[in-house]
């Protein structure tokens, strides 16, 4: 992993800082695959990374390719006090998405209209719970790839 993946973007926002269980996740991801950790025992999916499967507790993982679709389970709208880098697009969405092909695996994120636009770029009267959503990778730095999420019908 590049040196850049701990701190923040020019613009004041968070990069992920990789463990060992969850390395591989970022490595799909600057990709464009947006995968999740499955037992390579029993098969079921479990999120986020860890060494052990919480169903039979064997060590044996694999990454299984997701469709990127999903729908909004929850979401909040941030305001501040936040981060300086975030400050500046409040308020905006942070939305759990469900997994079409994982139910009860939900990663936050953001919706954003475009993988380059900024967050709070989906206007928040289009924010529905249960709106079906798709993954796109933003590059926040060089090298480092944010799934967020864009509206199905936008
Ligand atoms: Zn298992």
């Amino acid at each position: 992993m590049p040196s850049m993946m701990r701190g923040t973007t020019d613009n004041g926002l968070l990069l992920p800082v990789p463990d060992d269980d969850g390395r591989p996740f970022w490595e799909f991801a600057a990709r464009g695959e947006l995968r999740v950790q499955s037992c390579a025992a029993c098969h079921r999916l479990r999120f986020p990374p860890r060494p052990c499967c919480p169903h039979c507790h064997s060590f044996a993982g694999e990454w299984r390719r997701m469709s990127g679709r999903g729908r909004i389970w929850s979401y909040v709208l941030a305001h501040p006090p936040l981060l300086p880098g975030y400050a500046e697009h409040a308020p905006y969405d942070v939305v759990l998405v469900e997994l079409s092909d994982a139910p009860g695996i939900r990663l936050a994120g953001n919706l954003v209209a475009s993988p380059t636009a900024p967050l709070g770029s989906v206007d928040r009267s289009r924010l529905r719970i249960g709106a079906p959503v798709k993954v796109v990778f933003a590059e926040i730095a060089p090298g480092v790839h944010l799934p967020r999420w864009q509206l199905e019908h936008s």
